[in-house]
């Protein structure tokens, strides 16, 4: 046996990946089994076209081993195997290419180097993270002699001839001591590894095997128990979202969906896509029939499961899908991706963002496809999750607005039912140019507005904005298909005729001083007071003027640390048509202490109207039945 030195450079690396890098342990034998069945895929390949290899398809397989006694585990593949000039040159330096290039000597490296890392995987050495030693021995395909290598860690490594029978590879792990904060006993629990190996390898296209100690009944001891010893295949090695989607029935993907995410419900809907060309990967992501248990706490976590091969690298890949999307679960396999070594790594991997991307449009357009085709469904679907469409419209400065607006939907006043902005453009009344929208808690309130009344009068439909988002995200939208959107509460609406303005106008304009005169009443409330004439038979309204809505006041009210000083600037109307308005004249000239009172008693009347709360309702109250 020689004794070797690592290279400086993979001395550093492999201090630092034990120490910092890999922050899941557990991923050593997911590494491990990850190797052997690329060497198993390699002697599979070379047995195809020569005979000598003497191995069927169902020959090769993975064998994992755990000696409690003597705190190993042993991993054996019949793959490929590695000469002594692979041992070496594989295992004993990681700086293969020469380009990792240190920057400073603090056992840190720059993160440019951190990403040449990730791309060479060095997976293999993840196994000092569990053992204190390792030994391999490994005979070459086609080779006589076999070899051992042995290391403990960082300083170096041994290797020599051996002994072994047939091409394949066996890998020793010696663990390491437990610690008063590592506990790495785990590991030899024949429970523990089976299911780490089931989690992390499951889909391995080689059969994963391991002795399991079970408790069965004794046939000669009535009623006892008694130890016995089977092989058991851990992994399951097929896929589902490698198989053709003509093999599988709608059952098949509800039962998977229920086992793997821990749903008891079918879920609305499933996307099994296979895409090649810029990316090549299969998904298959499921949208479920309700929130996750735990979507609304802060602890949810969105994200895809991401293999590359068949081998899991992470479980909740959260750059896979936007945050419109976070209710999605499912599972995404690309040949494309190396192992990588950690999260930060990964994030960075263009290929990535490609299979976002293209994830992202698959999604959209198969809920594109059931609005088309099954409206009932995609209106559960909305009912369910359209809230999270409609910030991802409002979000980011609305940079997913246009991939998102034709997918949302809101309850028209007219008919009580939900209709897309393409419809409502669809749907316009002759000569309308302007979508129409009021806010408020639920569609009856809204209906029940005097504005809403008034543009309903008119033939136009009104869009009920009941969630707290809807303003924001319109506003971030700005127009439909050319259109703009006004808030009936809010906006100048157009609605009245060039002379029936002019008439309004004068009107306002000969009030001016006992509209001022209201204003002074009400303390700073409102920034005016003024007739109208767009309420229909209603006597008084409120509106807001300025950037923010009288919505968009409430909840940024509602929000942490307050408004921010957003306030709606609210304008109490009066309808000019309505009796009351030649009541107030006549206050105006005769009874200014009424009029006073009859101001309080419209403004508080126009909040009741619009959702509002009033300061003193006992007074309010009390005022009414005096009047009565
Ligand atoms: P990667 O798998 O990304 O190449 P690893 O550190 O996991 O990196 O493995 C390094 C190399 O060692 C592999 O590329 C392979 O050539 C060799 N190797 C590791 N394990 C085995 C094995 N069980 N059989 C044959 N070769 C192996
Ligand atoms: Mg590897």
């Amino acid at each position: 046996m020689r004794k070797k030195q690592f290279k400086a450079e993979s001395k550093k690396l492999l201090d630092m990946m034990i120490n910092s890098i890999y922050t899941n342990r557990e991923i050593f034998i997911r590494e491990l089994i990850s190797n052997a069945s690329d060497a198993i895929d390699k002697l599979y390949f070379k047995s195809l076209t020569d005979d000598s290899v003497g191995l069927n398809k169902g020959d090769f397989e993975i064998f994992v081993d755990i000696d409690k006694d003597a705190r190993t585990i042993t991993v054996t593949d019949n793959g490929i195997g590695m000469t002594q000039e692979e041992l070496e040159s594989n295992l004993g330096t990681i700086a293969k290419s020469g380009s990792f290039n240190f920057k400073n000597d603090n056992g840190e490296a720059a993160p440019e180097d951190i990403e040449v890392i990730g791309q060479f995987g060095v997976g293999f050495y993840s196994s000092f993270m569990v053992a204190s030693k390792v030994e391999v021995v490994s005979k070459a395909f086609g080779e006589d002699t076999a070899h051992k290598w042995v290391s403990e860690g960082a300083d170096g490594y041994t290797i020599g001839e051996c002994e072994k029978d047939c091409a394949g590879t066996v890998i020793t792990l010696h663990i390491k001591d437990d610690t008063e904060n590592d506990d790495y006993s785990q590991f030899l629990e024949q429970y523990r590894l089976s299911s780490l190996i089931k989690k992390y390898s499951d889909y391995i296209r080689y059969p994963i095997k391991m002795e399991m100690t079970k408790s069965v009944p004794d046939e000669e001891k009535e009623g006892e128990y008694k130890e016995e010893t089977v092989v058991e295949t851990l992994n399951s090695m097929i896929p589902i979202w490698r198989k053709n989607k003509n093999e599988l029935t709608e059952d098949d993907y509800n039962e998977y969906y229920k086992n793997k995410f821990s749903d008891f419900e079918n879920p609305l809907l499933h996307i099994h896509s296979k895409t090649e060309g810029q990316a090549t990967f299969d998904a298959l992501i499921y949208i479920p029939s309700r929130p996750p248990f735990d979507y609304y706490s802060k602890e949810y976590e969105k994200g895809l499961q991401l293999y590359t091969n068949g081998v899991l690298i992470m479980d909740k890949c959260a750059d896979l899908v936007p945050d419109y999307f976070s209710f999605a679960k499912g599972v995404v396999d690309s040949a494309d991706l190396s192992l990588n070594i950690s999260r930060e790594m990964l994030q960075q991997d263009h290929r990535l963002k490609i299979i976002a991307k293209a994830i992202d449009k698959k999604i959209k357009s198969e809920l594109k496809k059931l609005l088309e085709n099954d409206r009932e469904k995609y209106e559960k679907f909305f009912e369910t999750f359209g809230v999270q469409l409609k910030w991802g419209v409002y979000a980011n400065y609305g940079s997913e607005k246009e991939g998102l607006k034709d997918l949302i939907l809101f309850k028209s006043s007219k008919e009580s039912k939900y209709v897309t902005l393409k419809e409502y453009v669809a749907d316009m009344a002759e000569g309308q140019d302007t979508i129409y929208y009021a806010c408020g808690e639920n569609e009856t309130k809204i209906s029940l507005l005097p504005q809403t009344e008034a543009v309903t009068a008119k033939g136009y439909d009104v869009l009920c904005f009941t969630d707290d988002v809807d303003e924001f995200a319109i506003q971030m939208l700005m127009e439909y298909d050319g259109k703009k959107f006004a808030n009936i509460c809010k906006d100048e609406l157009n609605l009245s005729s060039e002379d029936e303005k002019k008439a309004l106008d004068e009107k306002n304009e000969a009030a001016k001083d006992m509209l001022e005169e209201m204003k002074g009443y009400l303390n700073g409330e409102v920034s005016s007071v003024k007739f109208t004439n767009a309420i229909g038979g209603h006597a008084v309204c409120l509106s807001a003027e300025g950037y923010v809505s009288l919505e968009m006041a409430k909840v940024l009210s509602q929000m942490p640390g307050g408004n921010g000083g957003m306030k709606a600037q609210l304008v109490l109307e009066i309808n000019s048509e309505h009796a009351i308005s030649e009541k107030l004249f006549e206050l105006f000239a005769k009874d200014k202490e009424k009029l006073k009172n009859y101001t309080y008693l419209l403004y508080n009347q126009a909040r009741l109207i619009s959702g509002l709360d009033i300061d003193n309702p006992t007074e309010f109250a009390d005022m009414i039945t005096q009047l009565m």
